[in-house]
């Protein structure tokens, strides 16, 4: 189920990476929607959100928490996390991210 963020994981191929550690990695999004648009991934392929158990959990609020640090690396104190969780919900790359959005104002809800 390799997708192109596993690549990314591997560094075959290049992006911009904002922070690494032994279990995620973020990096700006290609295409951005906003000032800050930062994709923050695991380094474990899970496709999505739902694909995540129980013992996923400290993985899951470690990416969490590191969503502060990662804005205000930055320069960003509000910032939006979202994951879209499926294809229905606009998930086109099936390895679990999580968009942190920030610089400019942001409407809701979206979608
Ligand atoms: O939530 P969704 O799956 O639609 O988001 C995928 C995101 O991955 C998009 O925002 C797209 O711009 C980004 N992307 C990227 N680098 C790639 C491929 C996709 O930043 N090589």
């Amino acid at each position: 189920m390799s997708t192109i963020f596993s690549k990314i994981i591997a560094k075959e191929i290049p992006a911009d990476i904002v922070y690494e550690d032994e279990l995620c990695l973020a990096f700006k999004d290609i295409n951005p929607t906003a000032p800050m648009h930062i994709l923050l991934i695991p380094k474990k392929e899970l496709l999505n959100l739902s694909d995540a158990e129980e013992n996923d959990q400290a993985l899951l609020g470690h990416m969490m928490i590191k969503t502060k640090e990662i804005a205000h690396s930055q320069g960003f104190e509000d910032y939006r996390v979202v994951t879209n969780n499926g294809a229905g919900a606009q998930q086109s790359v099936f390895h679990l991210h999580f968009h942190i959005i920030g610089g400019r104002s942001l409407n809701w809800p979206p979608g």
